[in-house]
């Protein structure tokens, strides 16, 4: 985009913005349901709700035919009112309440207990609804980063999600649920987040699913849920060499069809991308306000925040473009990119390398579809608006924020 073209948008949308590309997003959902499809056919893709859950975006991803993927009551609640079948609504999460399960098993949802508290939850749900057969799917812990080179995000060691195998936890759930005489269980669900995210991790989940289920399953299985983390399409300055969909589409879809190759009813291979599905739809496009000298570093000041494009804080630079206002050139120098808020640690980009923006300039930075969005604190300033662009048509998705919706008057008492 040019400069024009920005500042056209600015106009209308106010600044700083998001400007989320839908066809990349289609485009996104069309390459992994591909590349897994092509060799599975039996495949599900249950959009991580949590990564980016803007209500235009999940429209869009029930239209492609995606299923919800909720860890809550509230996004739950946002699948429904997105209008979203229920019957395509997975249910994972360590926190349900018993309403929530009765309400998930009475709408036919897919549900994976993640925790033994639930145990009870189903038990009683299937009393008081005895002529039903209700279905449920368990979380498994499965043991596979004591590998020592798989590691889990933020460096643990073990993950605190589902139900331990190694423990003997498995066994016991198992065992409880199959006392209950209406009651089938039907899948199995092996999220990971690693920060490698690797081909073969996703290799030896799926193997460990498949084990289980032949062990304790049986006939009854209808999905193994491998969960999300894949890597999607990086930019190039990340300077990662990450598999494609089509690398961990083989290595799952491989053991799938030798697992199940004499069944003629496979179960269902489900996938929960976030990250992969959204991270490059979203662009946060800001302008410069000042250009700052202290001491002999430069600072540029730009009408967003950190908490806009990283509040994870991960300290890796996005991809940065800066649109100038002016044809002339600048010196080249070193220098920061900080936000809006009275915190030492806002700077959206550390130590760039380039011509100086000047004020007025716009400064975009890509990426930025996942994890942000959602996370963007209520703090010092209202939350931006949200422009979608489809087949060269710009529209808002969300307003800017208000005042009054800031502080919105029926939750404080003033
Ligand atoms: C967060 C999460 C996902 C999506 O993970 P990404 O890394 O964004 O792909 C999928 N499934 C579950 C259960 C999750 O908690």
């Amino acid at each position: 985009m040019n400069f024009l073209q920005i500042r056209d948008l600015e106009q209308q949308f106010g600044s700083p913005f998001f400007l989320l590309d839908v066809n990349t997003l289609r485009n996104n959902h069309k390459k992994i349901d591909d590349a897994f499809r092509s060799r599975y056919p039996r495949f599900i893709i249950g959009y991580s709700y949590k990564t980016n859950y803007l209500p235009f975006l999940c429209k869009e991803m029930r239209r492609l035919g995606a299923y919800a993927e909720v860890v809550s009551r509230l996004e739950y609640d946002l699948a429904l009112k997105i209008g979203v079948n229920p019957e395509n609504i997975i249910f994972n999460g360590p926190l349900k309440t018993a309403e929530d399960v009765e309400l998930a098993l009475d709408n036919g949802s897919l549900l994976n207990i993640d925790s033994l508290y639930e145990l009870e939850y189903i038990r009683d749900y299937c009393i008081e609804n005895q002529y039903k057969m209700v279905k449920v799917g368990l979380r498994v812990n499965l043991n596979i980063y004591n590998n020592s080179e798989t590691r889990i995000q933020e460096g643990y060691k073990i993950s605190r999600f589902g139900i331990c195998v190694s423990n003997g936890n498995f066994e016991y759930a198992i065992n409880k649920l199959n006392k209950i005489k209406n009651l089938k269980i039907v899948g199995l669900h092996g999220h990971i987040s690693t920060s490698e995210r690797k081909v073969s991790t996703y290799k030896q989940i799926t193997m460990e699913l498949c084990k289980l289920a032949h062990d304790y399953i049986g006939d009854s299985l209808e999905y193994i849920d491998i969960g999300g983390g894949i890597f999607g399409e990086l930019p190039a300055s990340f300077h990662i060499q990450a598999p494609s969909f089509d690398d961990y589409a083989e290595a799952v879809s491989s053991v799938l069809n030798q697992e199940f190759s004499e069944i003629e009813n496979k179960p269902y291979l489900i996938l929960e991308p976030g990250i992969s599905m959204v991270a490059n739809t979203f662009t946060f496009i800001s302008k410069v306000v000042e250009v700052k000298k202290v001491q002999d570093k430069y600072f540029v000041l730009i009408d967003g925040s950190v908490h806009n494009i990283r509040p994870t804080l991960h300290k890796r630079n996005l991809p940065m473009e800066v649109v100038k206002q002016y044809n002339e050139t600048t010196p080249i120098e070193t220098y920061n990119v900080v936000g809006y808020t009275c915190m030492e640690k806002d700077y959206l980009a550390h130590n760039v390398f380039g011509e100086l923006p000047e004020i007025g300039d716009y400064i975009l930075f890509e990426n930025v579809g996942a994890y942000t969005i959602v996370f963007n604190p209520p703090f010092i300033k209202e939350r931006p608006g949200i422009v979608a662009v489809d087949h060269g048509a710009f529209f808002i998705v969300r307003r800017k924020e208000t005042l009054n919706e800031f502080v919105n008057e029926n939750l404080y008492v003033f």
